[in-house]
């Protein structure tokens, strides 16, 4: 009995979680294993820096099934602390991936999948995808020999799909570099359309988001680990404005980001900030903001006001529990907001 249940195990189809960024490496990688007669479930890891439109999209287009997993504050530590150190900017990419493949690796257990498939390409990026960062990240994970690459493993040394002959390495292909002519052809010929443009990619690669991340770590502003979370996935929204060591300002620069501003304001603990007497963006201060902090923010606000020119300026300020109306002379001048602007974007 117990030697069918082994037998029934082996001979079932196999089966891979495939890492989906959203990009066109990732949805290639998928649809080849895909074709090589695998069952493939994506998995896109959610940063709070990032967004999962693009890979909804791409599982869509793929015809698998997506699961989503969250980066948690763990990552975040991450960040602010990398073992590894970081990239040109905030990015500690060889962290990150380790990290990346222990959330992946929970799902492999969760969905009884066998191996993982990436679509990293080596010397693609010079931190994480050259041959020795790959081999570090792949010992420090729990994934050792479990990581497939088929767009760079005909280059790499032999994993465990290939010595269980799940995966034939003849059909590993030897991709390296930063070049994408060869993946713009597989799309065409794969029939993959549906992919983020190579542009968007990580946030912590960015001076401008690095430097807001920098702030944000070395002025904290919040007491849970929820506020810490809502707060961190504001650095991607607005403009920011740091007035005080305790205080900082996010004003609102689209309608979607007035949206996620009313969604996250009481997550983070902030101070909603809306124009009462004059048309303008939502914002949120961030702190133990004075009165005259809360003037200056008030001042913020004006600034990007429809009439930025004519006072006095009615603001409500919502606190969990409760709002007032407080009134501000005149907008702030652009010298003033250049001075408490953290990282342009
Ligand atoms: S580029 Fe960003 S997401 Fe990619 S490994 Fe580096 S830090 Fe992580």
């Amino acid at each position: 009995m117990e030697q069918a249940t082994h037998n029934a195990t082996l001979n079932r189809p196999r089966r891979a979680i495939a890492l989906i960024s959203g990009g066109l490496d990732s949805a290639i990688a998928a649809q080849l294993v895909t074709q090589w007669g695998i069952e493939v479930i994506g998995l896109h890891l959610v940063s709070p820096f990032g967004c999962t439109t693009d890979a909804q999209k791409v599982a869509d287009h793929l015809n698998i099934r997506l699961v989503l997993k969250e980066k948690g504050n763990d990552y975040l530590d991450i960040v602010e602390k990398p073992k590894y150190g970081y990239g040109r900017n905030m990015n500690p990419c060889i962290d990150c991936r380790i990290y990346m493949f222990e959330l992946a690796e929970q799902v492999l257990l969760e969905e009884k999948a066998d191996f993982i498939v990436t679509g990293e390409v080596v010397g693609q990026r010079p931190l994480s995808q050259n041959k020795a960062a790959i081999s570090l990240i792949e010992k420090k994970s729990p994934l050792i020999h479990k990581i497939l690459r088929p767009l760079s493993g005909g280059n790499l040394p032999e994993t465990l799909p290939e010595e269980r002959g799940w995966i034939k390495r003849e059909h590993l292909l030897k991709i390296s570099g930063r070049g994408r002519t060869q993946q713009f052809l597989l799309a065409q010929q794969l029939g993959i359309s549906e992919y983020a443009s190579p542009s968007g990619g990580c946030l912590l690669t960015e001076g401008a988001f690095s430097d807001r991340l920098r702030d944000f770590f070395s002025h904290p502003t919040f007491a849970t680990e929820t506020e810490k979370l809502a707060q961190a996935e504001m650095l991607k929204l607005g403009r920011h404005f740091r007035i005080s060591e305790n205080a900082k300002v996010i004003v609102a620069r689209t309608e979607g980001e007035c949206q996620s501003v009313e969604l996250l304001w009481q997550k983070s603990k902030g101070i909603l900030l809306q124009p009462e007497n004059f048309k303008g963006p939502l914002g949120i201060a961030l702190g133990n903001l004075t009165e005259t902090e809360k003037i200056q923010a008030g001042a913020i606000l004006a600034r990007y006001g429809k009439k930025a020119e004519c006072g006095p300026f009615q603001i409500k300020s919502h606190r969990l529990g409760a709002a007032e109306i407080f009134t501000i002379a005149e907008a702030a001048s652009d010298e003033i907001i250049n001075s408490w602007r953290v990282g342009i974007t």
